[in-house]
């Protein structure tokens, strides 16, 4: 992972030069907490691969998302990691969490490995040395643009700061992985009249101007994000924009401006709340899109949308906010419905004849069913802006192109392992390893959760919502399975938890 700079310095120089026509725009518009059921944008499929819409699909309000959608692709089978700064770092690195090791969401302060966790697992995220997205890109020539979310280390490393992390401009990225609040006239989370937010530490950073105003948290960060972007098409520079919206993460503060559209629907106050969050998320999208048409720059830039895990809900009563159903779980969790996120992949203006969308042409209002990660958008982004990856950094991920283009790819791994050694969540200690439709999930230390089993087997394509386990009727892919499984954690190195001695790794056995 770590990397020398020395060698990254010369491998860049063997990226090739930019002449005519100048390298695309990358946005990359990350939304926390998001789940593929948090939209009006019908993700899941029948088995035709007909697009089904629920009723969550009618509560919601996206209109850009359903704009952006119908540009471009969207899948139905992209996962993130469950939780927050594993999925972060995979987008920056390309790596799986096992490998890159950051293999649970930061706390700022402290290391939460869990009690049976891994005590050294990398809690403090992303360093200086590390090879990153953003430092390969504005090697080649791009503004590299972080505008929202950081938690990509915890407060005193490096990470904290995404400017070291090859980020040229930072607007609001912290160590924090939640907004203290999302009013102007709380100083998102700072201390107003010299009195402190209910969690000091969840303060957003740089939007002072924007302080004691009725500017709402995603709109500030939307007028900043448009303004970065300016700057770089008047400079004449490529840009990346990584726009990680802190929406629609708890805390579930209602936005104003889409209230009423909920008012009436019997929902509960934070499920009412939690809608007017991504709707004014969805504003910014359009806002983003209309901005980049405005500077004439939109047929040249690539949107890639995502969420970064499932949606959140409180213990007890997983219907109250969010739901991911007819898919099982939600954030945290080590079902479907922690991991499998929205993604859409679209030209801002599509259906110009530009050499950029000639070379990668995206079919409107298209769906991908394959499976892809979020461990893919590095090499991918990499590959379009002809920024080379240094020798020696190990992708877990793998380019898009032909997936992004609408086709099957027949060469594609389709796997997929989520690693998580960690409590407190809702499931813990567990690994989980996609393949194709099969996926297997070991526990560390079974529990009523697993049915004191340390396996469940799902077949996802005829039991989508993994409510019939098959770990005791298949044996044979079991164990096909879980051999795989083992195999690439010990590809990727991993950690394990420890047993009693906070010493011992537990490691996972056959069947
Ligand atoms: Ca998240």
């Amino acid at each position: 992972m770590k990397f020398l700079l020395p060698v990254l310095a010369s491998c860049c120089l063997l990226a090739p030069s930019f002449a005519a026509p100048p390298p695309p725009n990358i946005v990359i518009f990350l939304v926390d907490d998001m789940g593929i059921m948090d939209t009006s944008v019908p993700f899941l499929t029948d088995a035709a691969g007909k697009p089904e819409r629920y009723p969550l699909n009618d509560f919601y309000r996206t209109p850009n998302m359903e704009r952006l959608a119908a540009r471009g692709i969207r899948f139905n089978n992209f996962c993130a990691m469950s939780v927050c700064s594993p999925t972060r770092a995979s987008i920056m690195t390309g790596q799986n969490a096992a490998r890159h090791r950051t293999t649970n969401w930061i706390s700022p302060d402290s290391n939460n490995a869990g009690p049976h966790g891994p005590p050294q697992w990398n809690w403090k995220g992303l360093t200086k040395g590390d090879v990153t997205l953003p430092r390969l890109l504005q090697a080649s020539g791009y503004r590299t643009i972080h505008v929202g979310k950081g938690h990509f280390g915890s407060r005193e490393s490096e990470g904290a700061e995404p400017r070291n992390l090859g980020f040229v401009v930072n607007v609001a990225g912290a160590a924090n992985g939640a907004p203290g609040s999302y009013y102007g006239r709380q100083n998102y989370g700072n201390p107003v009249n010299g009195k402190a937010g209910r969690i000091p530490g969840n303060a957003v950073p740089g939007l002072e101007k924007y302080h004691g105003t009725d500017t709402f948290l995603s709109e500030a960060l939307t007028l900043e994000a448009n303004a970065r972007v300016g700057d770089a098409v008047k400079a004449g520079q490529p840009f990346f924009l990584y726009f990680a919206h802190y929406a629609v993460h708890r805390p579930f503060n209602s936005d104003p401006r889409f209230a009423a559209h909920y008012q009436g629907s019997g929902k509960p106050p934070e499920a009412q709340a939690f809608a007017t969050l991504v709707e004014g998320m969805d504003k910014s999208l359009g806002d983003l899109l209309d901005h980049l048409d405005r500077l004439g720059v939109a047929e040249n830039t690539l949107i890639l949308f995502l969420g970064d895990n499932g949606s959140d809900a409180p213990l007890g009563d997983p219907h109250a906010i969010a739901s991911a159903a007819p898919l099982r779980g939600m954030k945290g969790s080590h079902y479907e419905g922690g991991m499998r996120v929205p993604f859409i992949a679209a030209w801002a203006k599509a259906g110009a004849s530009t050499a950029h969308q000639k070379r990668l042409p995206i079919p409107a209002g298209a769906i991908q069913r394959q499976l892809a990660s979020v461990e893919d958008l590095f090499p991918t982004v990499l590959a379009l802006t002809g920024a080379a990856i240094p020798q020696g950094h190990i992708v877990d991920g793998a380019r898009l192109d032909m997936l992004l283009s609408g086709k099957p790819d027949a060469n594609r791994r389709e796997t997929f392992l989520m690693h998580y050694p960690h409590s407190p969540h809702r499931s813990d200690y567990w690994s989980s390893y996609r393949d194709g439709a099969w996926k297997v999930i070991y526990h560390y230390f079974p529990s009523k959760v697993s049915g004191d089993s340390h396996y469940q087997l799902f077949h996802l394509a005829q039991d989508p919502s993994e409510s019939n386990n098959l770990a005791t009727a298949e044996p044979a892919k079991l164990r096909q399975m879980m051999e795989a499984l083992m195999a690439k954690l010990a590809e990727d190195a991993a950690l394990f938890p420890v047993a009693d001695d906070h010493l011992t790794p537990v490691k996972p056995q056959l069947p």
